[in-house]
């Protein structure tokens, strides 16, 4: 095992060091309570209270502060480990280049803060590296907004999502997302199962006025929800069971009104640096890998962009950017983009004018016994 691979070892250990930490603090703080709550039943027991609370609190502190020690310790072993290893790849696409982008790097940092929620603290580290302007305060202003928001959604109040979604219907519409219809849905269902007598009818006031601008759009599942009201008393055995409200419907919702909102400021749902440092932590054993195996045969690689190994990662990472259309075995392009034909195969759209034989007429699906016009192919954008 080499140094890189046995320090990131320790510093996996040292997370259970971490969880003991958290426990002694969570425990001095149940004991301070405890003592509080003795004082304030009898003043006259406060001196012998202080005087025991001294020691056990002292005891609970020197065990959190040994474990965060390890693995404080641990971290900065981890860090020179790999600035050492990775200390001669001065060239432009390595570690080298980052000093030239410190300033990159300290935004993508404040950025990642103000994501996170943690507003005093982006203000912080934006003036104390330096780069107070370089992230427009509106955005600021914005993240605020959906974390009010989330946290209205977090405990289950849908108004302020809605009244959110309706003012931006156009651009939300543009991008052909559900997300007002779903919050509105959820709204309904909520009203449906409050547990009240009247829960029908208030179901039903809310649906007359919300769902109208939706008709053309969601009938069928305006016509599912209005379906709800009969079978309210037993919806599991019914066929729209599937609409039961669950907190995963909470989540769901919570995350779609998440990417959207992030969509609508050109942002990505996830924090880039979260991205790219969880992927990186993922694939460094691949690369550390890789440089002994190129040092060991003298080799190097030298394309630009693209790895000579592929690295694991989570779903959720993988980002479709490109497509190879599964007939010409060309990658699409600005020129000849991806196109899905009415059965759902998706094939380039060079592809599908040289099946027609470029002169507009029926052809047949290369994968399934369809048959469509090449003016019914849609751009699909990845
Ligand atoms: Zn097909």
């Amino acid at each position: 095992m080499d140094v890189i691979e046995k320090e990131l070892d320790k510093l996996t250990n040292g997370g259970a060091n971490l969880s003991k930490s958290i426990k002694d603090i969570d425990k001095c703080l149940e004991i301070l309570m405890a003592a509080k709550a003795t004082i304030e039943k009898d003043p006259r027991a406060t001196v012998p209270t202080l005087q025991t609370l001294e020691s056990e609190l002292k005891t609970g502190f020197q065990a959190a502060n040994d474990n965060l020690k390890g693995l404080h310790a641990g971290i900065g072993k981890y860090g020179k480990a790999l600035d050492k290893k990775f200390k001669h790849n001065n060239n432009e696409n390595t570690f080298g280049a980052l000093a030239n982008r410190q300033p990159l790097i300290n935004r993508a940092i404040q950025m990642h803060l103000l994501r996170e929620g943690n507003f005093e603290i982006a203000d912080m580290f934006a003036k104390e590296a330096g780069i107070a302007e370089s992230v427009p305060s509106v955005l600021e202003v914005e993240f605020r907004e959906l974390f009010s928001i989330q946290e209205s959604l977090r405990r289950k109040e849908l108004k302020p999502a809605i009244e959110w979604a309706a003012k931006r219907r156009d651009l939300l519409e543009a991008r052909a997302s559900n997300l007002e219809f779903d919050l509105h849905r959820l709204q309904y269902l909520v009203f449906l199962f409050n547990g009240g007598a009247d829960d029908p009818v208030k179901a039903l006031e809310y649906s007359k006025s919300c769902f109208l601008p939706f008709q053309k759009k969601y009938l069928p599942e305006i016509s599912q929800l209005a379906g709800c009201l009969l079978w309210r008393e037993r919806l599991s055995s019914s066929p729209y069971a599937a609409l039961i409200q669950d907190e995963s419907s909470w989540q769901s919702i919570i995350d779609s009104f998440t990417t959207e909102f992030c969509a609508l400021l050109r942002l990505s749902a996830e924090s880039p640096l979260y991205v790219a440092t969880t992927a990186g932590a993922i694939a460094l054993p691949t690369f550390n890998k890789m440089a002994t195996i190129m040092k060991a045969k003298k080799t190097e690689w030298t394309s630009q962009n693209e790895l000579p190994v592929e690295v694991p990662l989570p779903d959720k990472f993988k980002y479709h950017s490109i497509f190879v259309c599964p007939v010409s075995k060309e990658q699409t392009t600005d020129s000849n983009p991806p196109m899905m034909i009415p059965c759902g195969h998706v094939l380039a759209k060079d592809t599908v004018q040289k099946l027609a034989r470029g002169t507009g007429s029926r052809y047949k699906c290369p994968y399934c016994p369809a048959d469509s016009l090449p003016k019914e192919a849609r751009e699909i954008y990845l």
